[in-house]
């Protein structure tokens, strides 16, 4: 068998946690199967060396981050391939020149186009365990890039497709897939499986157990994930394609604080205009999120749509930048004090009242709501930060998980 584990920052934070994962990955080893261990850096070291960069330049150049931040993932596939040379197991480490991981050239949030087997295979046939960089890649102008926070996850399972691992382990300090983040949720539970479609809306609305373009990336090319804490043996989450058990009807509820609401108000109310908003916005890189238009009243109309935080300034400028030429307005507000708060299951496109029960569970709990947005298999609302445990915790009780 092959199989591909990856181990995240907490799984590998100090000596005795390196060989604590040594010893796991040469059980494997010992039984007769190959193994690739992906790491990502140890601990806080990726939030450690972005500290370090804004102390010295706070508008460094994305280039010269990727250079730097490489050096964590460098630094833990070292040292655990010392861990298990002195445990007597033969063993190396690769990083992502000496793999051939190509990507796409954005600086920060690169895309995987290619991983080389060649010198992967080479290594596995001479029996050692291979111990892969996580996270980073490089460019055609052959320069280191980084896959986006939380990026290892998806080169793990690049890795398990590239090289058709008969086994995708993620490993982490939680046991397992959530209803809900345990730490926010009293009587949060672990779920045996969960779909591919519904890890997804969950990974990108908040719960922060997995990459959302890694399970995509499993998705695309059937890669079975095994998601599972690295400091116990308990069994974990399987993420795949159909989950044969009873369906529940929500899998998880989930938080994202990470959300800005800009509003513009008073546009012009007639054709082109969300167009021109839009359009101008993604020339600057903005991804935006839910959007709401109102009904227009004496010529005008508002639109209002969300970003990422850090993307609110730049949507801000952008707007204002057009102010007065082609997007005419009365009013650009920023509401940095918002989260989304999200229901996630594969079981409400078939029954109905499911988002009536969420936004009933919101009114109980006092709870006001300022925008919707949905998918086949998810409710979101935005509400104030400052309501999201409270929401997070009447939402998951009134599904009784
Ligand atoms: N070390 C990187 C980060 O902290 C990548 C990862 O851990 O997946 O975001
Ligand atoms: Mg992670």
């Amino acid at each position: 068998m092959l199989i591909v584990k990856k181990f995240g920052g907490t799984s590998v934070a100090d000596k005795e946690r390196i060989f604590n994962v040594a010893n796991r990955c040469i059980e494997d080893y010992k039984k007769g199967h190959d193994v690739v261990v992906v790491l990502s850096a140890m601990g806080k070291q990726t939030d450690v060396l972005l500290d370090m960069a804004n102390d010295i330049n706070p508008n460094a150049p994305k280039r010269e981050l990727d250079m730097l931040l490489t050096t964590g993932e460098q630094t833990s596939v070292a040292l655990m391939a010392m861990a298990m040379h002195s445990l007597g197991v033969p063993s190396i480490s690769l990083n992502a020149f000496q793999v051939a991981m190509h990507t796409t050239s954005v600086a920060g949030n690169a895309k995987l186009i290619k991983i080389d087997k060649d010198r992967i295979r080479h290594e596995l046939e001479q029996r050692k365990i291979v111990i892969v960089t996580g996270f980073q890649g490089i460019s055609k102008y052959d320069d280191y890039t980084t896959l986006g926070r939380g990026g290892s996850d998806t080169t793990a399972v690049a890795l398990a497709a590239t090289l058709h691992a008969d086994a995708c382990e993620i490993y982490t300090d939680v046991d397992g897939v959530y209803t809900a983040d345990p730490r926010i949720v009293e009587g949060a539970k672990k779920l045996d499986q969960i779909t591919y479609d519904e890890m997804l809306e969950l990974a990108s609305f908040g719960a922060g157990v997995l990459h959302n373009r890694s399970v995509e990336m499993a998705k695309k090319y059937g890669v079975q994930l095994v998601v599972r804490s690295s400091l116990n043996t308990t069994e974990g989450t399987i993420v795949k394609e159909e989950v044969k058990m009873e369906k529940m009807l929500i899998s998880g509820v989930a938080s994202d604080k990470n959300v800005a609401r800009i509003a513009v108000v008073g546009l012009e109310d007639q054709p082109g205009v969300a167009f021109k908003l839009f359009r101008h916005l993604a020339n600057h890189n903005v991804n935006v999120d839910m959007i709401l238009q109102s009904i227009g009243r004496d010529n005008t109309k508002d639109i209002s749509f969300t970003v990422t935080e850090d993307m609110a300034d730049v949507a801000v400028e952008t707007v204002e930048r057009h102010r007065s030429g082609s997007l005419k307005c009365q009013d650009v507000k920023v509401n940095k004090n918002v989260s989304k708060v999200s229901i996630v299951g594969a079981g409400m496109q078939t029954n109905p009242g499911v988002a009536a029960q969420m936004f009933e569970a919101l009114y109980d709990a006092n709870v006001n709501i300022q925008q919707i947005s949905t998918s086949e298999i998810r409710v979101t609302v935005l509400i104030d930060e400052e309501d999201t445990n409270k929401a997070m915790n009447a939402v998951h009780k009134e599904f009784d998980f």
